[in-house]
């Protein structure tokens, strides 16, 4: 089993021993002491006693390190008092002296301390270790910059060493691929040299590393107790893994979705789908998957990426909802892989006239190869479910949609489809021609679709006006904008619903005004759910929990 371990700056034995309480309280399996925030190497009377104390009171079994400055630690004194303080904790065997579970020491100390022979061969010099039990050896690689260019080689070392219990590796991830490599390791020490592993991604791209580490039989992963006790970038919080992620339900044969795009990390899609596996009892798990964009070759790493999820052989990536920047990314790679004779992929009619797609479905044989591959976009029908409970059918119906970007294009598309006649008004004009004009002949020609501008609404009598601009939005180009002339407003007709596609916040500056004046409105949080439900019963071929994750949203959301 997988252990959930908390790690812990020590300022003092009393403050290490409150902490490890809590992270006991908290769902935690394991502690690691950091001693080099206490540890000075220059008053052993008095501190050494005290670690063994601390370690020999803690409510969990702990691992111990002193981590140097130059592996990222806070430790700056000399080295030998530190392999002496690994050796002292490795034998305490005294009255009432419990030795720690785990000894943490790097292997570029390790390799120093043996050709200076100065042992730190804890397995050999440890009386406990040697009748086989108590103490064990991590030997570790930390990398705050990158992948170590040697990474391999390292791990052969540490293997070579016969007092190896554990191999760990943290490395600053470069890209959600690392992932990938960290996980088959893990997944072959145990298997090809029966050995326990700890493979860490650090920063915003290692996630996947940390939650996924029970799926691939890692010993352990990290998680602080709150987000300023973090002790490597990208650690996630005990709280996040327990309960968002479910980390005691993650085994084996664990589905893996996710949210691919940039930014991601403030997406309520994982809070969503995860709550919803729970309900449902679906055996998966969502996360945030980043993947770069904005830059020369974003498609080539979002190709590249997805190719790797996708043809993994027990990663058993089941899907992925897509966002900003790479919808477009998805629809391109659907049609390379389908003209490269590639017959597993299939288009949807809307991804395909929107040139936008939000959703990926990977279905898998016995053996788990990815058989079919479906690339849909919920975008449009999500918004269509959530209007019609609020005008009635659209068929026959003039729609405005304000706005002539990706959502824009996603819900004229589905309206088109619907039967309904679509307007767009649009800062940029041209671009309203330019969408206009391109949905109408995706779809085939002569579809009901034309720009028009603020001065016609009141003539068109419209049974709905969209918000598809992103003004009103939290961190957006004009969050106490309304994208309408508020003046307008009152020459639309008595039930003419305003909808916004903005949910964060929930109340937008354009709902704010049309309540003012008694108009029905619709908040993008009902979109926001049907997209997702869509998705999820795509994924899961269960029904979503709508209820649930309404209150998920609008409680986050605000
Ligand atoms: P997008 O492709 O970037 O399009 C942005 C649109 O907003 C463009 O039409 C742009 O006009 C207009 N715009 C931007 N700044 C403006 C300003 N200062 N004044 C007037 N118009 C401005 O964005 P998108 O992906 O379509 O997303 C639009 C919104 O929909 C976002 O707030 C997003 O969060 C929301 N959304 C919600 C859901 C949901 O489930 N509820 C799903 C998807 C998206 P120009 O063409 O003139 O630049």
């Amino acid at each position: 089993m997988t252990m959930l371990c908390v790690p812990i700056l020590v300022d003092s034995p009393e403050q290490g021993l409150r902490l490890a309480a809590e992270a006991r309280d908290g769902g935690a399996d394991l502690v690691e002491l950091r001693l080099d925030t206490y540890y000075t190497g220059d008053d052993d009377a008095v501190q050494i006693p005290a670690i063994i104390s601390l370690i020999s009171q803690c409510p969990l079994p702990c691992i111990t390190t002193c981590r140097p400055v130059l592996e990222g630690g806070h430790y700056g004194g000399p080295d030998a008092a530190r392999i002496a303080l690994y050796q002292r904790l490795g034998s305490a065997a005294g009255p009432g002296e419990v030795p720690p579970r785990y000894i943490d020491c790097e292997l570029a100390t390790y390799a120093r301390s043996a050709s200076s022979r100065q042992s730190v061969n804890l397995a050999v010099e440890h009386p406990a270790q040697a009748s086989g039990n108590s103490t064990g050896l991590i030997l570790s690689t930390h990398n705050f910059q990158t992948r170590p260019p040697d990474l391999i080689r390292q791990i052969e070392a540490m293997l070579k060493e016969p007092a190896t219990r554990v191999v760990k590796v943290a490395y600053f991830a470069r890209s959600i691929r690392d992932n990938i490599e960290l996980l088959d390791l893990a997944a072959e020490l145990r298997r090809e040299h029966g050995k326990a592993s700890i493979m860490l991604g650090m920063g915003p791209f290692g996630l996947m590393s940390r939650v996924l580490a029970p799926k691939f039989g890692a010993l352990l992963t990290f998680a602080a107790l709150r987000r300023d006790e973090q002790t490597a970038p990208g650690q996630p919080i005990l709280r996040e893994l327990t309960e968002d992620y479910r980390f005691s339900a993650i085994s084996e044969s664990t589905k893996v979705y996710g949210i691919v795009g940039w930014p991601v990390e403030h997406s309520l899609s994982p809070m969503v789908h995860n709550a919803g596996f729970e309900a449902v009892s679906h055996d998966g798990v969502y996360l945030p998957m980043p993947i770069a964009g904005g830059e020369v070759g974003s498609y080539e790493s979002f190709k590249g990426t997805l190719l790797d999820f996708i043809e993994h052989a027990s990663l058993d990536f089941a899907g992925c909802s897509v966002t900003i920047p790479h919808k477009e990314n998805l629809v391109a790679l659907a049609r390379e892989m389908t003209e490269a004779g590639d017959t597993r992929w299939h288009l949807d009619r809307l991804s395909q006239a929107c040139n936008a797609a939000n959703t990926l479905t990977v279905r898998r044989d016995a053996r788990g190869a990815a058989v079919r591959l479906d690339v849909t976009n919920t975008d449009g029908p999500g918004f269509i479910s959530a209007l019609i409970p609020a005008v009635g059918e659209v068929a026959g119906r003039d729609v405005v949609i304000l706005g002539a970007g990706g959502t824009a294009r996603a819900i004229a598309a589905a309206l088109l489809l619907e039967g309904a006649r679509v307007w767009i008004i649009n800062r940029t004009p041209a671009r309203a021609d330019e969408l206009a004009a391109s949905l109408d002949a995706a779809l085939g020609g002569g579809r009901p679709i034309a720009r028009t501008d603020v001065s016609a609404l009141a003539r068109l009598a419209p049974a709905a006006v969209v918000n598809c601009t992103s003004l009103g939005m939290r961190g957006g180009p004009g969050p106490d904008r309304c994208p309408l002339d508020e003046q307008v407003l009152p020459t639309l007709p008595s039930k003419c619903v305003i909808a916004d596609c903005v949910y964060r916040p929930v109340q937008t500056p354009l709902l704010r005004a049309a309540q003012a004046i008694g108009l029905p409105t619709l908040d993008g949080v009902g979109m926001f759910v049907e997209q997702a439900a869509m998705q999820f019963a795509q994924w899961t071929g269960t029904p979503a929990p709508r209820g649930l994750f309404e209150r998920t949203v609008r409680e986050v959301a605000g």
